[in-house]
């Protein structure tokens, strides 16, 4: 387990929780510190999502997918700058939608959101 540590760009909402550093946690955005809103829309899966934004600076600090309530994506822009040289993805999602210029691949690739592991 480690300690991840992180914050918006205007520091209001932060949070601090420990996880497996290759893993999605479980319920971050239930951890949030400070005034937050959430922007409920569609997915191509179909369910929707629950994006967390900060309504201070506009900053996105991690979303919830409907389809699986036990996961919670983490911005790795948010975490703090020693924990994003640690991350390391494990998975590549919507992979069909790829911008041109991004070259590197990473671990398992997904068309659209992976199967869901509940
Ligand atoms: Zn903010």
């Amino acid at each position: 387990m480690s300690q991840i540590t992180g914050n918006c760009l205007c520091g209001k909402i932060t949070y601090n929780v420990d996880i497996p550093l290759e893993a999605a946690t479980p319920a971050i955005c239930q951890v949030l510190k400070g005034d937050t809103r959430v922007f409920v829309g569609d997915t191509d899966a179909g369910p929707k999502t629950r994006r967390t934004f900060c309504p201070n600076c506009g900053s996105q600090v991690c979303n919830h997918p409907d389809s699986d309530p036990k996961v919670a994506f983490i911005k790795a822009g948010t975490m703090d700058n020693e924990l994003q040289k640690l991350v390391k993805p494990i998975f590549e999602v919507f992979v069909d939608k790829r911008l041109p210029f991004i070259n590197d691949r990473y671990g398992a690739q997904f068309a659209g959101m992976p199967p869901s592991q509940s």
